[in-house]
């Protein structure tokens, strides 16, 4: 049976990945520091839940810990490594930038010495839409100079991606980087939008809406995130022996057996018809607090999906309307509203 160590495994993403590989016939060995930047009570329940499976394992420890990190790794020793735990969110980086040097810098350079002993068959990562930065140019391809980080949080994502590339070169570690675009649906994160307007049509109470609403993204339902992880996984880049063999529009890199794919729906929403969407499911109005752009944000994101589509033959398809549908109604199963 193949093993995926899975880091950040009580997280949004991670629990359902790990749900994915479980059913795909996949051991998983979870890892999680449970910190409390958002409820803790809804990462129990995701390791709960999991904990259902018997080849689901899960181990509560930080990743700034490499004893605990490395103790686990060389117990169960992985074939592969997903490594999605991680100090996320934008905003919150400008109120405790600390919190993402210690998790994301300290923390994957830990994950990556684990992968290196190892000799992994293919280390995966997680970095952000968020490293386009000020970019323009819409969609945003793999290939594009990422030079304009905004925020600390996008900076350290920037930084994984470099730290994934050198470990790649210097002792032969396949390594695919995901750039991931506004990923949501049932079990997501709290301190993300569609959990707060939800949260407040629901209760009545004002939902923030930043640059008046004149905000894009490229928002993307979580099971096919996790469908383009999993197919992801089977496709550890090798290391071209000349520049040639790289086929046009591929990020692998010319000395690395590494490669950085975006994961999104290749589509731009208006977040205003994402609000509309969500308060048709509620079957209630918001009460709209309009705000200027927030220190650090971006008005726009969108990728394009053509390498993730040619690598893996998918393509996520699931349009806003139907995921909010999902996450409404498992928002109202889960908090009883
Ligand atoms: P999440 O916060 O739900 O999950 C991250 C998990 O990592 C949490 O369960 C947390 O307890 C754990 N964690 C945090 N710091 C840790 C540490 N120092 N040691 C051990 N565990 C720690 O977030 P998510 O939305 O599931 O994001 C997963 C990954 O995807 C992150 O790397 C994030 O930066 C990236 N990402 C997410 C999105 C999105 O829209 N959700 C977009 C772009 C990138």
């Amino acid at each position: 049976m193949r093993k995926v160590l899975v880091t950040g495994s009580a997280g949004f993403i991670g629990f359902h990945l790990s749900q994915l590989l479980l059913e795909e016939g996949f051991a998983v060995v979870g890892f999680d520091g449970m910190t409390d930047y958002y409820d803790v009570r809804l990462k129990e329940r995701r390791h709960q839940m999991l904990l259902q499976n018997q080849h689901f394992s899960a181990h509560v420890g930080m990743l700034e810990d490499l004893d605990s990190l490395r103790s686990l790794a060389l117990a169960e020793r992985p074939n592969v490594i997903v490594h999605l735990a991680a100090q996320a969110g934008v905003r919150y980086s400008l109120e405790n930038p600390r919190a993402y040097i210690e998790a994301n810098i300290v923390g994957t350079f830990n994950v990556m010495e684990c992968a290196r002993e190892l000799a992994i068959e293919h280390l995966l990562m997680a970095s952000t839409s968020s490293v386009y930065g000020a970019n323009e140019v819409m969609p945003f391809d793999e290939l594009e100079r990422v030079e304009t980080q905004m925020t600390l949080y996008a900076a350290t994502k920037k930084a994984n991606e470099s730290m994934g590339h050198s470990y790649a070169h210097l002792w032969n570690l396949p390594t695919t980087m995901f750039r991931f675009f506004t990923v949501y649906g049932p079990w997501g994160r709290p301190d993300m939008a569609l959990f707060k307007f939800t949260e407040g049509i629901l209760t009545g109470n004002e939902i923030d809406i930043y640059n008046n609403g004149e905000m894009y993204r490229d928002f993307t339902y979580v099971t096919d995130l996790v469908r383009a992880i999993r197919l992801l996984i089977d496709v550890p880049p090798v290391r071209p022996t000349c520049a040639d063999e790289i086929v046009e529009g591929d990020s692998l890199s010319p000395v690395a057996p590494y490669r950085i794919v975006n994961i999104g729906n290749g589509d731009k929403v208006k977040l205003l018809d994402y609000v509309e969407a969500i308060e048709r499911e509620c079957g209630r109005e918001a009460v709209r607090n309009y705000l200027p752009m927030q220190k650090g944000d971006v008005p726009a994101t969108w990728a394009n999906t053509d390498l993730l589509n040619r690598i893996t033959g998918y393509k996520p398809h699931t349009g806003y309307r139907e995921g909010i549908r999902q996450f409404v109604a498992w928002y109202r199963d889960y908090y009883g509203r």
